[in-house]
Parts: structure tokens; sequence; C-alpha cells
């Protein structure tokens, strides 16, 4: 592997400003840097972005993507909206740290291998979807986790009413119809809400289809659905999806899947071209490559923020396990939320600056303001502040949180657009095509294969050194 210093030729000899390096621009990232271009001058210091896109995902809207009320780009907030933003952008992902020599190895969009020094590290790379060791289940499923994924699902499920409707075998008509959604949680819940209404629309556009053919199963291991919500709105959210048909199994998991059916551990055998995979997230591998110790693989932290036994390196959001200080209890971490990932981002910023002109650093402590779960329609229930609602008050608080926490004006308009149209003129049910015959598996589009193990990074830095005398 050959490596490259980037942007040691632009600094020169004579510039000796602190190298500030953010890796991810997701909730925590994004917040962080902006922070960093506000609060310190441009001569304090160097601010340098790695991010494979060149936009922050807002993923609490992904599913509202995948069943085409949202384009994808409402939801993918440019990175170079303002001529104010000064950051330096790395186009690629981070593939390893070197926490000794205080280097960040960065595989660019192009594939070449980048060494980027630093002097302050930010780590934000976020979560991948968790998966397990059960036969056929990374090479037959699909994730919620990128704007590629949701894309690609919307295509596929209007893809399997196209061809069931062509279709003249009864069997094959009946396993396109029918779709698994694996995962309880708000994630799952909603995917499997918003894309049975997609289908549930579609289907009187097919005349030739029969709409009691179309099932979708949401099944978890758990024994409820999304418990943050407590039992009273868990029970309400089951009973919308009942309402709407969908069969919703708990306690039960994958046992086996495959392209063209999948095995609940309960027996059942459920003929589906769709296994949509929600069952949780791991942090990044990137976390792994530190060889630091972690908490569940999320990398473990101070109240600050900072990684003990290396100077000025810092992790937040999905991938650290930061300690919820709200919570009052003895080992309890933040949980893996948008929530928690934007206020992180600002605090470990000050905490970056606080660093770099010798201040003490802040504890980060945030009490949750709840949960709203967009159900499509007029359905929702909703927690803000402890405060139970259903119906088209949660909706309303749902949307509006939302709309209120989309960071930029035009994202705001964009997204607002597209609820006023799907709302006066329904679903839409274009396939693009964009994806079709393209792998789409689950490592296709969270690039898991992509990371160096420790001792890769450590022998990949070290032959990178230019040789002393
Ligand atoms: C479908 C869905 C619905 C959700 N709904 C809600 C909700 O309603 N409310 C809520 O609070 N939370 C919700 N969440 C969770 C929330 O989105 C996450 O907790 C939040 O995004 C975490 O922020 P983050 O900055 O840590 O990671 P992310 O926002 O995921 O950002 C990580 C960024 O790092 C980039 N990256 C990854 N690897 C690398 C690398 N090696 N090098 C460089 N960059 C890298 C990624 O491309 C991404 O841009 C939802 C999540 C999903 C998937």
């Amino acid at each position: 592997m050959k490596a490259q210093t980037a942007g040691a030729a632009e600094r020169g000899n004579d510039v000796t400003r602190p190298r500030i390096l953010v890796v991810g621009a997701g909730f925590a990232g994004v917040e962080c840097v902006r922070r960093l271009e506000r609060k310190l001058s441009p001569d304090e210091a160097d601010v340098t972005l790695v991010t494979p896109f060149s936009y922050q995902l807002y993923l609490p809207l992904l599913p509202q993507v995948a069943s085409g009320v949202l384009t994808p780009q409402s939801i993918a907030l440019s990175l170079r909206r303002s001529a104010r933003y000064r950051t330096r952008i790395i186009p690629g992902g981070a593939i390893g740290v070197d926490l000794k020599a205080k280097v960040c190895v960065v595989r660019t969009i192009t594939d070449r291998i980048v060494n980027e020094p630093y002097d302050y590290l930010v780590l934000a790379p976020g979560s991948v979807t968790r998966t397990f060791d059960i036969p056929g289940l990374t090479d037959n499923a699909f994730g919620m986790k990128t704007l590629a994924e949701a894309a690609y699902i919307r295509d596929h499920v209007i893809s399997q009413l196209d061809l069931a409707d062509a279709s003249q075998d009864p069997a094959e008509r009946a396993s396109r119809l029918q779709f698994v959604v694996v995962g309880g949680g708000y994630a799952g819940t909603e995917t499997a809400a918003c894309l049975q209404k997609l289908t549930h629309s579609a289907v009187r556009r097919y005349p030739r289809l029969d709409p009691k053919l179309i099932k979708w199963h949401l099944i978890d291991i758990a024994p409820k659905l999304m418990p943050e919500l407590g039992d009273k709105l868990g029970r309400s959210a089951q009973e919308v999806l009942r309402r709407r048909g969908i069969e919703v199994s708990l306690g039960v998991s994958i046992a086996k899947a495959g392209p063209e059916e999948v095995t609940f551990t309960d027996g059942r055998v459920v003929p589906t071209h769709t296994l949509i995979w929600t069952a949780g997230v791991v942090a990044s591998p990137l976390i792994a490559t530190l060889d630091a110790e972690t908490v569940r693989g999320r990398l473990a932290v101070t109240p600050e923020m900072t990684l003990p036994g290396s100077d000025g390196v810092f992790a937040l959001g999905d991938s650290a396990a930061v300690p919820d200080l709200a919570k009052g209890e003895e080992g309890a971490v933040c949980p893996p939320t948008a929530q928690h990932a934007m206020r992180q981002g600002k605090a470990v910023a000050d905490n970056v600056i606080a660093t770099l002109r010798g201040a003490p650093l802040q504890p980060y402590e945030h009490k949750d303001l709840g949960l709203v779960v967009d159900l499509g329609g007029r359905d929702a229930v909703s927690k803000p502040l402890g405060v139970e609602l259903r119906g088209l008050p949660a909706q309303v608080a749902a949307r509006g949180y939302h709309w209120w926490a989309l960071r930029t004006g035009v994202a705001k308009v964009r997204v607002a657009t597209n609820w006023t149209l799907n709302a006066l003129a329904g679903d839409d049910f274009v396939r693009t095509g964009f994806q079709a015959r393209r792998p789409a598996k689950l490592k296709d589009f969270e690039y898991t294969d992509t990371y160096l193990t420790p001792e890769q990074v450590r022998a990949h830095v070290e032959g990178s050194r230019p040789a002393a005398g």
C-alpha cells in the first residue's frame, strides 16, 4: 500500500497551526465542525473533515425516502452550502487510526490510501447495521442505514409488485408480495409502516393483483415493540400496525435466510424476496482499528468524551460509549440517537477548543427529550417530554420535531414541500432502476470490509514514514 500525506504540501513547514481532524459527517461530526468554524479564528487551528459523502444524512427520515414520501435529496444536507464553511474536506473513509503516531489512514473515493496526521482527533463515524451469525443473513438481507439502501429498497419493493403483476405463477405472485422486516425498534417499525402504506396505495394501480396477497411481517426477538415508548404507547403502535394488516410477531427472530424464503425461529417458513434487517446497530468498524477499550463495541470515553490515555483524542455519537450522567446510574451510557449525537457534537467542539486554549473541559449531560415515531399518513405515536400522544397530535409532534431539527433552510423547504405534495397528490410508484443488477446487500452499501486491523494500521504507518538520515 503506497501512502501520501494529504495536505502536507499546502501546509508547508512554516505553518504550525494545530491540526484538528474530524472523522464522519453525521449528526455528531457536522455539529462539531460547524461549531469549531464558528468559535475558532482561522489562524487558531486547521480543521479537516474525512467523509465518504458530501452531505449529512438526516437518518430519522430515511423510511420516508424508502416509501417515496420524500426525495433522497431532501434529507441529504450539503456540506458545502455556505461559502463561510472553511473546513478542508477529504472525500473518503478512515480505515484505521494509529494513536501513537497520531495518524489517521484514509481510503479516498478513488481508492488512494492517504495518511492524515493530526494533533486533535474527533471520532464520529457513527454505526453500521448489527448482524448475527444467522445462515444466509448477510447475503440476503437489505439494511436501512444509508441513502442508497433506502433508494434501493424503494425500487425493490415496487419491482416486486411489477413482477408479481406480470407473473402467471400463483406461488411466485404470493412470494413476491410478502415482505419481512426484522427489528421492532423505531427504525424497523417506521420502515414496515411506511412501506406497507406504499404497497397498500400502489396495489390499486395493479388491477390483476389481489390486495389480500400483500403481507407485511414485522418481527423482533424482544417481547415488546419500541420498549422506550412504554407499555401503553407501544401497544398503541402495535394496534395501528395490526389494523393496517401488518403481522407483528414478538419473541421471534430469523433462523435462516435465503433468496426466496425466510425461516423464522418459531418454525414458520415465509416465501419472500424481501428481507429488511434493522435489528440494531454496532459502532463503526473503525473503532476496532484503535485497539482501545470498548463497551459493547463502542469506544469507552470519559464524560468529557476524551479517550483515556491518548492526548487530544475525542469520540462521540453512535461510535462512542459516552456516560449518561443525566440517568445517574452506574455504567449507564447514552443511547445511540441523533438527539444525543447532535448535542455531543457541540459539546465536543467546546472541549477541543478548551484543550487548545488550556481551559477546563466540561462533561456532557443531556436529559432525553423523548421519542417520535411516524407510522405514515396520520398515524404516529410520540412521547415528547414524557407526554403520550397518538394519531394526528403525535404526527404533528413527530414531523414538527424533525422539521425543526433539519439543519438548513433549504432542507426544511424541500421536506415541507414533499410532505405537502404527498398529502395532496398521494404516493407515486416510480421505479428508477438506477441500482438494478448491482450488488445490494449489507456490506455493499455499508463498506464494512474496507477496514485495516490494528496490526495492519501500525505496519502501514510505520512503512510509509520517510527513511531517517
Ligand atoms: C432508520 C433510522 C431511523 C432513526 N430514527 C431516529 C429518531 O427518530 N430519533 C433519533 O434520535 N435517532 C434516530 N436514529 C438514530 C440516529 O440516526 C443515530 O443515532 C445518529 O445518526 C448518530 O449520529 P452519528 O453522528 O454518531 O452517526 P451518523 O449520523 O450515522 O454519521 C456517521 C457519519 O460518518 C460517516 N462514516 C462512517 N464511517 C466512516 C469512516 N470510516 N470514515 C469517515 N466517515 C465515516 C458516515 O457516512 C456518516 O456520514 C435513526 C436511525 C436510523 C437508521
